[in-house]
């Protein structure tokens, strides 16, 4: 089932995963002299040490291209117990409806779909030239009639692609969302550039636009700052925090090389630390998978991983059945409900 949901029915939710994806906007040429031919092999046993530390860096991983992979990577999140997959691969991202609606009947799971455009490397030409108000009919239409000329409707407004420093018209994209969501009561997802100070001034533009800041979530927490002053501030704001990188246990994070990517445990460190601040109803989880490394098939830890490694490891830290379930049934079930 894709596009709004009834909430209670959503269960077991992973906030931010791509079943689908065309990632070629992130690919760079590998680091070294000697590793060019690198880019174009398949992954194998062989390679997949170098593939998963240089993931932006092999044209085969920053495809999500199967839909048989994609039906079988997800069954495995459904045989876990899991239920819902928010997809948020938007316009950009290489947002597909049909095959969407494919595997959703095929796995059983619930898939939300994405609206509105992602980074602005990635915006199609002649973005200069739409006017804010016709982006935002766009994404009105995506919700309420359907994405593409089917009757499939996106689920969720996201993710919105904001640089740092910002890229020409991502701005725009971004205030044209908020407009969407006034009129639609839709959960509104951003991806946020790599400085702290991103997320601070999409909170102060979603403000400034008169949307909600308790119906917006900032995704990549993970990767953008997980100083705790600074998340305390962000929980201020009323927006959800997303940290949607578990899985990811690499240090080095090669679209940022001055950022080092927090491990499982410093993220579940900073979990527990929302429920010590009483701010853990604004907490999502999720795997952010956008390439092939991170599916079982190729080595990774699968849609399952959250349910099969994460959830046992948050109770044996202290956390009760109650309060995982609040990280992914709860708040997911919250967020991602229409506003009345
Ligand atoms: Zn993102």
């Amino acid at each position: 089932m894709l596009g709004p949901v009834d909430a209670r029915e959503l269960g077991i939710t992973l906030a931010h995963d791509h079943v689908l994806m065309d990632g070629s906007f992130m690919y760079v040429d590998p680091p070294a002299d000697d590793d060019q031919h690198m880019a174009d092999e398949t992954i194998t046993l062989q390679n997949r040490g170098w593939v998963a530390y240089h993931w932006t860096s092999n044209h085969h991983n920053v495809q999500l291209d199967s839909e048989a992979l994609a039906v079988s990577e997800l069954q495995r999140f459904v045989n876990a117990g899991g239920r819902t997959v928010v997809d948020p691969t938007n316009v950009g991202l290489g947002r597909d409806p049909a095959p969407l609606v494919r595997i959703a009947e095929a796995t059983g799971a619930h898939i939300l779909m994405g609206a509105g455009y992602y980074l602005g490397g990635t915006h199609p030409s002649g973005m200069a030239d739409r006017s804010p108000d016709s982006i935002t009919a766009e994404i009105v239409a995506d919700i309420e009639l359907g994405v593409d000329g089917t009757d499939v409707k996106a689920g969720l407004i996201g993710e919105i692609g904001c640089s740092y420093p910002w890229l020409p018209n991502e701005k725009k994209s971004l205030r044209a969302a908020v407009a969407a969501q006034l009129e639609t009561g839709a959960p509104l997802m951003v991806h946020p550039g790599r400085d702290p100070l991103s997320p601070v001034e999409i909170a102060q533009i979603v403000d400034e636009e008169g949307g909600d800041l308790t119906r917006t979530i900032i995704c990549h927490i993970d990767r953008t700052c997980i100083d705790r002053a600074w998340l305390a501030d962000m929980a201020a704001t009323g927006c959800y925090l997303e940290y949607d990188l578990f899985g990811n246990e690499s240090s080095w994070y090669p679209p940022n090389p001055s950022v080092d990517m927090p491990s499982d445990a410093e993220r579940m460190d900073v979990v527990l630390w929302h429920f010590e601040q009483g701010s853990e109803g604004q907490v999502l989880l999720s795997h952010d998978i956008a390439t092939k490394h991170r599916l079982h098939q190729y080595g990774g830890l699968g849609y399952d991983h959250l349910i099969t490694n994460v959830a046992p490891r948050l109770l044996r830290r202290g956390l009760t059945e109650a309060d995982v379930a609040t990280l992914i049934v709860d708040n997911p079930q919250r967020i991602y409900a229409f506003a009345p």
